[in-house]
Protein backbone atom coordinates (compact mmCIF):
# COMPACT_ATOMS: atom_id res chain seq x y z
CA UNK A 1 0.00 0.00 0.00
CA UNK A 2 2.86 2.16 0.59
CA UNK A 3 4.41 1.81 -2.52
CA UNK A 4 1.20 2.58 -4.81
CA UNK A 5 0.98 5.90 -2.40
CA UNK A 6 4.33 6.72 -3.19
CA UNK A 7 3.80 5.45 -6.71
CA UNK A 8 0.99 8.51 -6.94
CA UNK A 9 3.00 10.83 -5.43
CA UNK A 10 5.73 10.58 -8.36
CA UNK A 11 8.19 9.10 -6.18
CA UNK A 12 8.74 5.18 -7.50
CA UNK A 13 7.68 3.43 -10.18
CA UNK A 14 5.93 -0.14 -9.62
CA UNK A 15 6.45 -3.29 -11.30
CA UNK A 16 4.22 -4.42 -14.15
CA UNK A 17 1.09 -6.08 -13.22
CA UNK A 18 1.66 -5.22 -9.65
CA UNK A 19 -0.76 -6.28 -7.78
CA UNK A 20 -2.56 -4.94 -4.19
CA UNK A 21 -4.39 -7.19 -2.14
CA UNK A 22 -7.66 -5.90 0.43
CA UNK A 23 -9.88 -7.61 2.40
CA UNK A 24 -12.46 -5.57 3.88
CA UNK A 25 -14.86 -5.81 7.24
CA UNK A 26 -12.16 -7.24 9.88
CA UNK A 27 -13.39 -10.90 10.16
CA UNK A 28 -11.03 -13.17 12.70
CA UNK A 29 -11.46 -15.54 9.59
CA UNK A 30 -8.57 -12.64 8.26
CA UNK A 31 -6.15 -13.30 11.06
CA UNK A 32 -6.64 -17.16 11.56
CA UNK A 33 -5.91 -18.09 7.91
CA UNK A 34 -5.28 -15.27 5.61
CA UNK A 35 -2.76 -13.16 7.89
CA UNK A 36 -0.44 -16.49 8.25
CA UNK A 37 -0.26 -17.42 4.93
CA UNK A 38 0.27 -13.51 3.51
CA UNK A 39 3.37 -13.57 6.21
CA UNK A 40 4.47 -17.07 4.93
CA UNK A 41 4.76 -15.95 1.60
CA UNK A 42 6.41 -12.27 2.73
CA UNK A 43 2.98 -10.58 1.03
CA UNK A 44 0.98 -7.32 2.39
CA UNK A 45 -2.09 -7.11 2.92
CA UNK A 46 -4.79 -4.18 3.40
CA UNK A 47 -7.45 -4.71 5.88
CA UNK A 48 -10.15 -2.37 6.38
CA UNK A 49 -11.74 -2.75 9.43
CA UNK A 50 -15.19 -1.40 11.31
CA UNK A 51 -14.11 0.17 14.31
CA UNK A 52 -17.49 -0.08 16.36
CA UNK A 53 -17.70 -4.30 15.36
CA UNK A 54 -14.19 -4.34 17.13
CA UNK A 55 -14.63 -2.10 19.84
CA UNK A 56 -18.23 -2.73 21.24
CA UNK A 57 -18.47 -6.46 19.40
CA UNK A 58 -22.02 -5.39 18.01
CA UNK A 59 -22.41 -6.77 14.22
CA UNK A 60 -22.23 -5.63 11.09
CA UNK A 61 -26.03 -5.15 9.13
CA UNK A 62 -24.75 -6.71 6.57
CA UNK A 63 -23.46 -9.72 8.94
CA UNK A 64 -26.63 -9.56 11.01
CA UNK A 65 -28.35 -9.44 7.72
CA UNK A 66 -26.07 -12.67 6.15
CA UNK A 67 -26.99 -14.80 8.88
CA UNK A 68 -30.30 -14.21 9.48
CA UNK A 69 -30.40 -15.05 5.28
CA UNK A 70 -28.63 -18.14 5.54
CA UNK A 71 -30.87 -19.40 8.80
CA UNK A 72 -33.94 -19.10 7.16
CA UNK A 73 -35.69 -21.94 5.55
CA UNK A 74 -37.36 -19.44 2.93
CA UNK A 75 -37.71 -16.24 2.21
CA UNK A 76 -41.37 -16.15 2.03
CA UNK A 77 -41.29 -15.90 6.34
CA UNK A 78 -38.87 -12.64 6.36
CA UNK A 79 -41.23 -10.73 4.13
CA UNK A 80 -43.91 -11.88 5.90
CA UNK A 81 -42.39 -10.13 8.99
CA UNK A 82 -41.63 -7.23 7.05
CA UNK A 83 -44.40 -6.47 5.54
CA UNK A 84 -46.04 -7.06 9.15
CA UNK A 85 -43.31 -4.62 10.70
CA UNK A 86 -43.66 -2.56 8.12
CA UNK A 87 -47.18 -1.75 8.31
CA UNK A 88 -46.62 -1.77 11.93
CA UNK A 89 -44.31 1.46 11.84
CA UNK A 90 -45.85 3.06 8.96
CA UNK A 91 -47.61 6.28 10.83
CA UNK A 92 -44.96 6.44 13.80
CA UNK A 93 -41.93 6.82 11.34
CA UNK A 94 -43.43 8.05 8.39
CA UNK A 95 -42.58 4.72 6.38
CA UNK A 96 -43.93 4.10 3.01
CA UNK A 97 -46.30 1.25 2.37
CA UNK A 98 -44.13 -2.87 2.01
CA UNK A 99 -45.60 -2.71 -1.91
CA UNK A 100 -43.82 1.06 -2.55
CA UNK A 101 -40.78 -0.06 -1.02
CA UNK A 102 -40.74 -3.90 -2.93
CA UNK A 103 -41.62 -1.80 -6.06
CA UNK A 104 -38.59 0.46 -5.38
CA UNK A 105 -35.73 -2.34 -4.01
CA UNK A 106 -36.57 -5.55 -5.46
CA UNK A 107 -33.61 -5.39 -8.41
CA UNK A 108 -31.65 -8.24 -8.89
CA UNK A 109 -28.17 -7.98 -8.99
CA UNK A 110 -25.43 -9.57 -10.45
CA UNK A 111 -25.05 -11.47 -6.88
CA UNK A 112 -28.91 -11.56 -5.74
CA UNK A 113 -32.11 -12.40 -6.97
CA UNK A 114 -34.86 -9.70 -6.19
CA UNK A 115 -36.06 -11.04 -3.18
CA UNK A 116 -32.98 -10.54 -1.69
CA UNK A 117 -31.53 -7.67 -2.49
CA UNK A 118 -34.81 -6.26 -1.08
CA UNK A 119 -34.62 -7.49 2.37
CA UNK A 120 -30.79 -6.46 1.83
CA UNK A 121 -31.72 -3.06 0.99
CA UNK A 122 -34.78 -2.14 2.78
CA UNK A 123 -32.90 -3.49 6.25
CA UNK A 124 -29.33 -2.06 5.30
CA UNK A 125 -30.55 1.53 4.53
CA UNK A 126 -34.32 2.07 3.00
CA UNK A 127 -36.27 2.18 6.22
CA UNK A 128 -34.76 4.70 9.07
CA UNK A 129 -31.83 3.61 11.18
CA UNK A 130 -34.28 3.56 14.41
CA UNK A 131 -36.41 1.01 12.36
CA UNK A 132 -33.95 -1.24 11.03
CA UNK A 133 -31.89 -1.63 13.66
CA UNK A 134 -34.90 -2.77 15.67
CA UNK A 135 -36.00 -5.16 12.95
CA UNK A 136 -32.73 -6.54 12.03
CA UNK A 137 -31.80 -7.37 15.80
CA UNK A 138 -35.05 -8.76 16.34
CA UNK A 139 -34.98 -10.61 12.86
CA UNK A 140 -31.77 -11.88 13.75
CA UNK A 141 -33.11 -13.03 17.41
CA UNK A 142 -35.80 -14.66 15.70
CA UNK A 143 -33.99 -16.57 13.07
CA UNK A 144 -30.39 -16.82 14.26
CA UNK A 145 -30.71 -17.43 18.46
CA UNK A 146 -27.58 -15.98 19.24
CA UNK A 147 -26.64 -13.21 21.62
CA UNK A 148 -24.91 -10.65 18.93
CA UNK A 149 -21.94 -9.91 21.87
CA UNK A 150 -21.62 -13.27 21.78
CA UNK A 151 -21.91 -13.97 17.71
CA UNK A 152 -19.69 -10.35 17.06
CA UNK A 153 -16.68 -11.76 19.29
CA UNK A 154 -16.50 -14.97 17.12
CA UNK A 155 -16.97 -13.03 13.97
CA UNK A 156 -14.51 -10.34 13.97
CA UNK A 157 -10.71 -10.13 15.08
CA UNK A 158 -9.88 -8.01 18.52
CA UNK A 159 -7.36 -5.39 18.88
CA UNK A 160 -5.03 -7.60 20.11
CA UNK A 161 -4.52 -9.47 16.51
CA UNK A 162 -4.48 -5.80 15.00
CA UNK A 163 -2.40 -4.69 16.68
CA UNK A 164 0.13 -7.44 15.97
CA UNK A 165 -1.19 -7.60 12.35
CA UNK A 166 0.34 -3.56 12.48
CA UNK A 167 3.74 -4.51 13.94
CA UNK A 168 4.35 -7.64 11.26
CA UNK A 169 3.67 -5.39 8.35
CA UNK A 170 0.29 -5.30 7.45
CA UNK A 171 -1.79 -2.47 6.02
CA UNK A 172 -4.69 -1.58 8.19
CA UNK A 173 -7.10 0.89 6.44
CA UNK A 174 -10.58 3.27 7.31
CA UNK A 175 -13.63 1.74 6.71
CA UNK A 176 -16.26 3.58 8.78
CA UNK A 177 -16.93 3.46 12.53
CA UNK A 178 -20.62 2.08 11.96
CA UNK A 179 -20.19 0.85 8.76
CA UNK A 180 -22.78 3.70 7.43
CA UNK A 181 -23.00 4.23 3.82
CA UNK A 182 -21.35 7.64 3.60
CA UNK A 183 -22.90 8.65 0.87
CA UNK A 184 -26.29 9.33 2.41
CA UNK A 185 -24.32 10.83 5.57
CA UNK A 186 -24.73 15.09 6.46
CA UNK A 187 -21.24 16.36 6.47
CA UNK A 188 -21.36 16.54 10.30
CA UNK A 189 -21.74 12.82 10.77
CA UNK A 190 -19.58 11.41 7.77
CA UNK A 191 -16.26 13.75 9.51
CA UNK A 192 -17.37 12.03 12.63
CA UNK A 193 -17.71 8.86 10.98
CA UNK A 194 -14.18 9.05 9.57
CA UNK A 195 -12.67 11.04 12.50
CA UNK A 196 -13.51 8.27 15.11
CA UNK A 197 -12.37 5.08 12.62
CA UNK A 198 -8.55 7.23 12.32
CA UNK A 199 -8.48 7.43 16.09
CA UNK A 200 -9.04 3.60 15.86
CA UNK A 201 -6.33 3.38 13.30
CA UNK A 202 -4.14 5.60 15.21
CA UNK A 203 -4.91 3.39 18.50
CA UNK A 204 -3.77 0.19 16.25
CA UNK A 205 -0.54 1.68 16.25
CA UNK A 206 -1.12 2.67 11.74
CA UNK A 207 1.09 5.02 10.37
CA UNK A 208 -1.37 7.99 10.23
CA UNK A 209 0.65 10.00 8.00
CA UNK A 210 -0.33 6.92 5.42
CA UNK A 211 -3.87 5.80 5.77
CA UNK A 212 -6.37 4.87 3.29
CA UNK A 213 -10.10 4.24 3.40
CA UNK A 214 -12.26 1.79 1.51
CA UNK A 215 -16.15 3.15 1.07
CA UNK A 216 -18.15 0.81 3.02
CA UNK A 217 -20.77 -0.56 0.21
CA UNK A 218 -18.47 1.32 -2.50
CA UNK A 219 -20.71 4.38 -0.87
CA UNK A 220 -18.35 7.03 -2.39
CA UNK A 221 -19.37 11.05 -3.87
CA UNK A 222 -17.84 14.05 -4.52
CA UNK A 223 -18.70 15.22 -0.91
CA UNK A 224 -17.24 12.43 0.79
CA UNK A 225 -13.84 12.50 -1.13
CA UNK A 226 -13.94 15.88 -0.35
CA UNK A 227 -14.22 14.58 3.29
CA UNK A 228 -11.26 12.29 2.66
CA UNK A 229 -9.01 14.50 1.24
CA UNK A 230 -9.47 17.22 4.12
CA UNK A 231 -8.35 14.50 6.73
CA UNK A 232 -5.46 13.37 4.94
CA UNK A 233 -6.43 11.13 3.22
CA UNK A 234 -4.04 9.02 0.93
CA UNK A 235 -6.26 6.58 -1.09
CA UNK A 236 -9.25 5.63 -0.97
CA UNK A 237 -11.45 1.90 -2.70
CA UNK A 238 -14.49 1.37 -4.29
CA UNK A 239 -16.78 -1.72 -4.93
CA UNK A 240 -16.07 -0.96 -8.65
CA UNK A 241 -15.07 -4.06 -11.23
CA UNK A 242 -12.27 -3.21 -12.70
CA UNK A 243 -8.45 -3.27 -12.73
CA UNK A 244 -6.43 -0.21 -11.69
CA UNK A 245 -5.13 1.78 -14.04
CA UNK A 246 -2.69 3.27 -11.71
CA UNK A 247 -1.61 6.54 -14.10
CA UNK A 248 -4.98 7.92 -14.66
CA UNK A 249 -7.18 6.56 -12.14
CA UNK A 250 -8.06 9.01 -9.21
CA UNK A 251 -6.20 8.18 -6.10
CA UNK A 252 -9.82 8.55 -4.36
CA UNK A 253 -11.31 5.77 -6.66
CA UNK A 254 -9.53 2.83 -7.17
CA UNK A 255 -11.30 0.03 -8.44
CA UNK A 256 -11.15 -3.73 -7.59
CA UNK A 257 -12.18 -7.53 -8.11
CA UNK A 258 -14.08 -9.46 -5.98
CA UNK A 259 -13.45 -13.23 -5.66
CA UNK A 260 -16.24 -13.35 -6.71
CA UNK A 261 -15.24 -12.03 -9.93
CA UNK A 262 -12.93 -14.99 -10.16
CA UNK A 263 -13.63 -18.65 -10.79
CA UNK A 264 -15.48 -21.03 -10.18
CA UNK A 265 -17.98 -18.02 -9.18
CA UNK A 266 -17.62 -16.39 -12.80
CA UNK A 267 -14.61 -15.27 -15.42
CA UNK A 268 -15.69 -11.75 -14.90
CA UNK A 269 -11.98 -10.75 -14.43
CA UNK A 270 -11.72 -11.51 -17.90
CA UNK A 271 -13.88 -8.43 -19.27
CA UNK A 272 -11.40 -5.96 -17.36
CA UNK A 273 -8.14 -4.95 -18.14
ZN1 LIG B 1 -17.72 -3.31 4.55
Amino acid sequence: MEDVIRHKEGKIALPHNALLLTFDDGYAEHFNHVYPVLKEMGIQGSFFVPAKAILEHTLLDVNKIHFILASLANTADILQDLKFDIEKNKLKHQLKSFDEYYAELAVANRFDNKDIIFIKRILQHALPEVVRNELSSKYFEKYVGIAERTFAKELYMNTWQLKQMVRDGMHIGCHGYDHYWWDKLDNGALHAEISKSKDFLQSLGCDMTNWTACYPYGSSSQDVIDELEKQGCKLAFTTEVDIVDIETASPFLLPRLDTNDFPPKSQNYKQHG
